[in-house]
């Protein structure tokens, strides 16, 4: 049986004994009853969240500045974003002077491509 279920079969009972006080106090624990299952709705989100952040974290791969994905070989992705900030940012990369670079849209960081990543001609 919910909680919730167990506090209304509770107040059904006080309304029935008509005790004003044991009615109000039924209604505030009620209402922080609702309170702790929001947060506890919001705490076992946030774990699905870092659970998929860990599974995510396996299947990167990190070369020179960069992450790719090892599962579906994409990339690059921004490392600073992701050590920071567990965000996966795709890099757009193009050629410079010193080497094919991606840059972040995101925190404008540079990361370079390595060597066997950078796209044939
Ligand atoms: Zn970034």
């Amino acid at each position: 049986m919910a909680i919730k279920d167990t506090i209304d079969g509770i107040k059904n009972l006080a309304v029935g004994m008509e005790n004003l006080e044991l009615i109000s106090k039924l209604i505030d624990l009620q209402s922080q009853a609702y309170e702790i299952l929001d947060e506890n709705r919001e705490l076992r989100l946030e774990l699905e969240r870092f659970k998929r952040q860990d599974e995510l974290a396996s299947y990167l791969s990190y070369e020179e500045d960069v992450y790719y994905r090892k599962d579906d070989n994409s990339g690059p992705y921004c490392s600073r974003c992701w050590d920071v900030g567990n965000m996966l940012v795709r890099l757009p990369i193009s050629e410079h002077v010193d080497g094919w670079k991606g840059l972040c849209k995101e925190c404008k960081s540079w990361g370079h491509v390595p060597e066997h990543r950078i796209p044939k001609k």
